[in-house]
């Protein structure tokens, strides 16, 4: 069995920045955000579904989902989000899947935003890592790199899980609230630990 670690963290926490670092030490990543957006992007696996399921006004000129009209559409429709889930969700699992087993790295880091949310990932994986921050220092980043109001990013974060549910979940936390220049002496030793679990494992 592979040894594999699920990475998640709220908006704006550092995931990406994180993931990063472990990459460059060794680790192979697998950004499920990535391959979502692959799969409804133009010749995307799930385009097919899609047109099928929710006709052709929700695929662009490009070929491409068109992302604004859908998510305005599931905004509060339970039932249509759940059928965009169901066509999505097993495509994803299964790139994931194909895309860990094709990863030459030390170890496995999949990038999974809503982790503590989905439900499905909870014990997939070998151990679980958040990067956590204060909530004030998300508002801020999220603020400054998506040009958002502060109402708008606190409502991002209402609607995901809250700090303490993903803290309880953790194996193992980085915390990045400082400057990045920080965060590398716990990224390396986490790569550290982790180097000697996938030799063991
Ligand atoms: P999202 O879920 O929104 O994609 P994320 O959790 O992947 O976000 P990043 O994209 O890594 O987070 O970081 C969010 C923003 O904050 C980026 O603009 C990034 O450059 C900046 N950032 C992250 N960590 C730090 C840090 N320690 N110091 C300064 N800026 C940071």
């Amino acid at each position: 069995q592979r040894f594999t670690i699920g990475l998640t963290g709220g908006i704006g926490s550092g995931k990406t920045t994180v993931a990063n670092l472990f990459g460059e030490l060794g680790a192979s990543l697998v950004d499920t955000d990535a391959i979502a957006h692959r799969l409804t992007a133009s010749g995307g696996l799930a385009i097919a579904a899609i047109r099928e399921r929710f006709g052709p006004g929700f695929i662009d000129a490009g070929g491409a989902m068109d992302r604004a009209r859908m998510r305005s559409h599931v905004f509060g429709n339970a039932g249509a989000r759940q059928e965009l889930e169901a066509i999505l969700h097993p495509l994803i699992r299964s790139e994931t899947a194909r895309e860990a087993e094709a990863a030459t790295g030390d170890y496995v880091i999949f990038v999974v935003p809503l982790l503590v949310e989905s439900g499905t990932w909870v014990g997939r994986t070998s151990r679980i890592l958040v990067v956590d921050c204060e909530e004030e220092v998300q508002i801020e980043r999220v603020m400054r790199r998506n040009g958002l109001q502060r109402s708008e990013v606190e409502a991002i974060m209402a609607a995901q899980a809250s700090r303490f549910a993903r803290l309880a979940v953790a194996d193992d936390v980085v915390e990045n609230n400082g400057d990045s220049a920080a965060l590398l002496p716990r990224v390396q030793e986490l790569h550290a630990a982790y180097l000697a679990l996938a030799r063991a494992a």
